[in-house]
């Protein structure tokens, strides 16, 4: 696929679901491709992309900003509470809030930067040992910590899925947990299931190596 497929296969899944055509955003996932994959989407217009690593994105965006107007940088990887200050700076939006300790930390950065990203909660949605999300029978108390209790502008949810599984149910969940929460935001659906996602809700798709090609490699 390419840039150009994503972005009709998106347009085309919203009419088949019965989306508002434009409801989803193409998050274009560029962590470890070749700058010159990711100027190539820059100079064909598009301008939303998801990092995630800060120390990788504080050496790519900073000077991608100042050559191409209206970029938005989201932040989908883990956030280390000493790189907060850093994410604040850079991200637009930071999609990984899962703890308490994070949250705190987001809540004073904000206030010192006067600069807020918008945010989303992370879920673990197959309540995996190893992967970070604040799981589902917490995801309420958490969100309410976050937006009552520290202010924080949290817009939505977002979840990986674990692998091997069918997504569907996950995506469901979390478009539950979203709803009763008051939460408009979905960020789910990956190159392998985006279309699913759009189906049952998502407004953003995080979509790398259907966009890009394949990854030369991963970070360590
Ligand atoms: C890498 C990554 C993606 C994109 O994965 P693809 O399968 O290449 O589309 C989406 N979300 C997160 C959190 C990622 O780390």
């Amino acid at each position: 696929m390419s840039l150009d497929d994503v972005v009709s296969a998106i347009r085309h899944a919203e009419r088949r679901f019965e989306r508002i055509q434009g409801a989803v955003d193409l998050v274009a996932v560029s962590k470890v491709q070749p700058l010159k994959r990711v100027e190539a989407a820059l100079v064909a217009g598009h301008r939303r992309f998801g990092e995630n690593r800060v120390q990788e994105a504080q050496e790519k965006w900073p000077l991608l900003k100042q050559s191409y107007e209206g970029i938005l940088l989201h932040l989908i990887g883990p956030l280390q509470t000493n790189k907060v200050k850093q994410a604040v700076e850079l991200f637009d939006v930071i999609e990984t809030v899962d703890r308490e300790k994070l949250a705190r930390k987001l809540a004073d950065e904000i206030a010192k930067l006067s600069k807020a990203p918008e945010l989303y909660i992370q879920v673990n949605t197959g309540e995996e040992p190893q992967k970070a999300g604040i799981f589902p029978k917490q995801a309420d108390a958490f969100i309410d910590l976050c937006r009552c209790d520290l202010a924080l502008p949290v817009i939505g949810l977002m979840c990986i899925p674990p692998a091997g599984e069918p997504p569907s149910p996950h995506f469901a969940l979390l478009r539950n947990i979203a709803e009763h929460n008051g939460l408009s935001k979905l960020s789910m659906g990956m190159s392998s299931d985006f279309e699913e996602a759009i189906s049952l809700g998502a407004t953003s798709v995080r979509v790398g190596s259907a966009v890009f090609g394949e990854r030369v490699a991963e970070g360590p």
